[in-house]
């Protein structure tokens, strides 16, 4: 649920893939299959311009495909793991999961805000400091996704941990923070069941002295309930109430151009993650400057969105061509 949502394709995909082993197959191949065609012509014409190269972090033609062939042979032991009957099912998530959090859905794209080097957003996100520690779960699926909006708090919070559900290393990072009692640990959820934030901060009052971390998941609905179920029985969940601002006075998410909606927070959590955090944060912390800040970075990643896609802008916070003097800048800091 970016807190969340995802499309109706999104959706179906992850259905696919809980049920069928080949078209998990397929789901992994695709991204480079894609990547590859659309980068193959011009290489094989031998069209492509250093520059052009320099702007994916390619350093020449043979380093694009010396990087293509070790994802490829990945990507085959990838297959191969997840395909075998004798492989367990938590060995099969880790193995993809592995691939997808090295290569993501686009080769070569920046490891922090998942958008090709050239436009990498890195340095121009306004950074943020809160009194909260963040923790961003994050679906594979979900993973690499130039859209995605939980890897922008990653950058933008100084206190900001991204984690993949299914990944084993990062499993077990969420199960310190869940056991971690020296702060008060909250999921970001909605529902009758979950506390309001001036609740959570009185529990943290007696718990833990005031300390807050708050974990967002970033995926969509069904598997957001999916990976519900691997938290601890004695989860606190923390909802925004119907005075929040991504409530009462958002028509609908800023994420809306590069993402179908359908729906709003309170009946099944369609809005961004970055919103629902910016909203939460503000009613657990009272800064407006830190939530206009984190909304300015969800336009200016819709823009850079758009302009991945070759479409046009719709907040005006960017250009395709305030990236071209930034395109070497952003490949080194990327690499
Ligand atoms: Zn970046």
């Amino acid at each position: 649920m970016s807190l969340v949502s995802g499309s109706t394709a999104t959706l179906q995909k992850s259905n696919r893939f809980s049920t069928s082993p080949s078209t998990r197959t397929e789901t992994v191949c695709s991204s480079s299959r894609h990547q590859k065609i659309r980068m193959q012509a011009p290489l094989e014409q031998g069209s492509m311009t250093a520059h052009h190269l320099a702007s994916q972090g390619i350093e020449s033609v043979d380093d694009w495909n010396a990087r293509l062939a070790q994802r490829t042979a990945e990507k085959e032991e990838t297959n191969r793991i997840v395909l075998s009957p004798d492989t367990p099912g938590e060995d099969k998530m880790h193995a993809q999961c592995k691939y997808i959090f090295k290569y993501r859905k686009t080769m070569f794209s920046c490891p922090h805000c998942w958008l090709l080097p050239g436009l990498c957003l890195c340095s121009r996100l306004a950074k943020v400091t809160t009194q909260c520690k963040m923790v961003v779960h994050v679906h594979f699926l979900e993973w690499g996704k130039a859209s995605n909006t939980g890897s922008v708090i990653g950058v933008a919070v100084n206190d900001c941990e991204v984690l993949m559900k299914g990944l084993k290393e990062h499993d077990v990072r969420m199960k310190e923070l869940f056991q971690d009692k020296s702060v008060t640990t909250a999921v970001l959820w909605p529902g009758d069941n979950s506390i309001t934030p001036s609740e959570l901060k009185k529990i943290a009052e007696e718990r833990s002295e005031g300390r807050i971390a708050v974990i967002a998941v970033d995926a969509t609905w069904g598997n957001a309930l999916r990976m519900k179920t691997s938290y601890p029985p004695d989860t606190l969940y923390v909802k925004l109430t119907p005075e929040s601002a991504i409530i009462s006075e958002q028509q609908r998410s800023l994420l809306a151009p590069v993402r179908k909606y359908r729906g709003d927070y309170e009946n099944n959590a369609r809005v961004s993650t970055l919103e629902a955090v910016a909203s939460l944060l503000y009613e657990l912390e009272g800064s407006n400057e830190t939530r206009q800040a984190l909304l300015g970075n969800l336009k200016m990643k819709v823009d850079t969105c758009l302009i991945q896609k070759n479409r046009n802008t719709v907040y005006g916070t960017l250009t395709a061509e305030d990236f071209l003097q930034k395109k070497v800048e952003a490949v080194v800091m990327c690499s």
